[in-house]
């Protein structure tokens, strides 16, 4: 009988990174999976990142996972998403080689000292006085460890749906893991039904090219590791194309086929990632919703075309897509599903991922109720981290909401639940100011140095990176000048007389670094990469400190009363969603309506501001 360190049980993005991280950190890992040639595959979507995920991404990346660097290795075009705003909700997104990411994947897991993968599947846990301390296999061998990691993401109990067609299964063509999932319903775990869907994928031959608009990927690509510097393979661009009324009279006259529509299925969907037939049912005013035709890669004749995932009939699906503008003689070659699964409620895990009744026992990505790559994986990375903690005789290490939306996203789970699949948005962080993509590692790398949790060769550059953070801020902290200097340097400022240091000045918006450089003539030295991290850093510093006050106003202010006659409608910068969800749920006070589904920090945000206009008229009337 073998005997590891750590169990981590699933090769996905989860299981990755749980073992991953384990095994940096000094621990004998067994990584088992149903097919170890599945490992690191992408089930759905062949990208990494994007909003809200690319923050997770570069946070992952920050503690040493291996995430970034794999889609790096992989990436066949980078776009900065919300490039136009503020570098706070700015997503870096990569479309990657789907064979390349995996095989990224599945190299790093083969060349980690202290992983041990098994191909097998878990069938039971091995428990001892109420403490797992092993699993059990389909043909009966036995694996033990005092920490099982469970990865399984949509395999507990899957059901592939296609129209009326539903079978048993994890993902297509995959088995599913029932003989896990009756035990731990056995085991009394709180659990639920969830599911999620994927379009068909397309012959990329079949498709008109000439009548579709192209897309390429940013000049500069954003890299979703801080490790790479440009990426690996050559770049590709996109179709858009679009449905249209045709297409959508097609899904609505076939609606009562669609698995989803016709009752087969129970489990609740993504809200953010519907399906065809949910966009033309939920926003029916639409006339055309967009389709981005992705390469699955560069040698791949597979076209991934995202916008139109589906739970219909595969003869539906062939009339729909010959409906949209280039896609007319469109082969396809995997018709869409979609995926019922069970999940765990993640309330029963503590912050770091081991389950309250069972000790031993950690959850980490789909299987506790979230939706995508990016959460499994930054998910897997904790649970590791923490057993190996454990395993280490040391304490926990949880992350706050202040510094990570690590921390954002698990505390969300462990103390909210979920009451559909969950995913990372930057609106879910109170504090996104200075959360950002950009400073992940600045926030999170002398962390995980401290934690054992970080390479050598990622230290030394981190710390070279820092050495030249400080030596540049301390050139713009010294410097001072004045708003006459700059207007004589040609630079438009206020003329209030007042010094300021350089990096005072470049908290301006239409102040940038080259500006201030001409003051200190050092500061041209420095690489640009650093550059443009103090022009970011300098651009938040005076807003993060408004951001501290109104994430205390909010919680001084939860017992504050909301009229019953407040129009939501009326509240600018609210979804409708949340005006519909408010409308009709009428919270007595901010800490309830903090309480209802899918409210996030900037809409109380807007609710408290709100709240405050009402009153403003009000007090002036009672003041003499
Ligand atoms: P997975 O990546 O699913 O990995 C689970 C692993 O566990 C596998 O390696 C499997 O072999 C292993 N395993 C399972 N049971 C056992 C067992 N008993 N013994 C041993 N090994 C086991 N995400 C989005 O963000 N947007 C989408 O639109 C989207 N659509 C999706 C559509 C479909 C059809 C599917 C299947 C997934 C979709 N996803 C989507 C979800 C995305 O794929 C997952 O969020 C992500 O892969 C979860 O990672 P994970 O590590 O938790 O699990």
């Amino acid at each position: 009988m073998k005997h590891f360190d750590i169990i981590v049980v699933g090769g996905g993005h989860a299981g990755c990174e749980a073992a991953h991280a384990a095994a940096r950190m000094g621990c004998r890992v067994a990584l088992i999976t149903l097919k170890a040639k599945g490992i690191g595959a992408l089930s759905c979507n062949p990208a990494i990142g994007g909003l809200g995920k690319g923050h997770l991404v570069r946070e992952i990346d920050a503690l040493d996972g291996f995430m970034g660097r794999a889609a790096d290795m992989a990436g066949i075009q980078y776009r900065l998403l919300n490039r136009s705003k503020g570098p706070a909700v700015q997503g870096p997104r990569a479309q990657v080689d789907r064979a390349a990411y995996r095989h990224a994947m599945r190299t790093a897991i083969a060349h980690s000292t202290g992983i041990d993968v098994i191909e097998g599947e878990v069938v039971d846990l091995v428990i001892k006085q109420s403490t797992a301390c092993g699993v059990l296999l389909a043909d009966d061998s036995r694996i033990l460890s005092e920490v099982v990691i469970l990865t399984t993401g949509t395999f507990l109990r899957g059901v592939v749906h296609m129209g009326d067609i539903a079978h048993s299964g994890g993902r297509i063509g995959e088995n599913a893991s029932v003989r896990l999932a009756e035990r731990m319903e056995a085991m009394e775990m709180p659990m639920g039904r969830l599911k999620t869907g994927t379009p068909p994928r397309l012959d990329r031959n079949s498709i008109n090219w000439d009548i579709v608009d192209m897309q390429a990927g940013d000049d500069a690509p954003a890299m979703l590791s801080f490790l790479s510097a440009q990426p690996a393979l050559p770049q590709v661009c996109c179709g858009i194309t679009a449905t249209n009324e045709k297409t959508h009279d097609i899904i609505r006259r076939n609606l009562a086929r669609s698995a989803m529509y016709s009752g087969q299925i129970q489990g609740v969907g993504p809200r953010y990632c519907p399906s065809i037939e949910d966009k033309i049912t939920r926003f029916a005013d639409k006339t055309a919703h967009q389709v981005f035709l992705e390469p699955e890669g560069l040698r791949s004749t597979t076209i991934y075309p995202n916008g139109i995932s589906t739970s219909m009939p595969a003869d539906v699906q062939t009339t729909y897509v010959r409906s949209i503008r280039g896609l007319e003689k469109a082969q396809l070659l995997q018709p869409g599903y979609a995926i019922e699964y069970d999940y765990i409620d993640p309330r029963s895990l503590r912050s770091t991922l081991e389950t309250k009744n069972m000790p031993g026992l950690f959850l980490a990505g789909q299987i506790n109720g979230t939706t995508g790559y990016e959460e499994a994986a930054a998910q897997g990375l904790m649970a590791g981290m923490n057993a190996a903690l454990g395993r280490q005789g040391k304490e926990p290490q949880n992350f706050s909401r202040a510094e990570s939306y690590i921390g954002v996203m698990i505390d969300d789970l462990v103390t909210r639940g979920v009451c559909e699949p969950y995913r990372m948005f930057s609106s879910r962080a109170e504090f996104r100011l200075s959360l950002r993509a950009d400073n992940a590692d600045q926030r999170l790398t002398p962390l995980g140095i401290a934690l054992g949790l970080v390479g050598p060769d990622r230290r030394q550059k981190f710390e070279q990176k820092a050495q030249a953070l400080a030596c540049g801020r301390s050139l713009l902290d010294q410097k001072t000048t004045t708003p006459r200097e700059l207007a004589s340097a040609g630079i438009k400022v206020a003329q209030d007389g007042a010094r300021r240091t350089l990096f005072q000045i470049m908290a301006f918006p239409n102040i940038c670094f080259a500006d201030v450089a001409q003051f200190e003539p050092r500061l041209d030295a420095l690489p640009l990469e650093i550059q443009r991290q103090l022009e970011n850093d300098a651009r938040y510093a005076n807003y993060l400190e408004r951001q501290k006050h109104d994430v205390a106003a909010l919680r001084r202010n939860e017992a504050q009363e909301i009229p019953m006659s407040l129009d939501y409608s009326a509240i600018a910068g609210l979804s409708n969603e949340l005006k519909t969800k408010l409308s009709k749920a009428r919270p007595q006070n901010l800490a309830q309506a903090e309480k209802i589904d899918g409210m996030t920090p900037a809409a109380l945000m807007l609710l408290m501001v709100k709240l405050r206009q009402n009153q403003a008229p009000a007090k002036k009337e009672a003041s003499p």
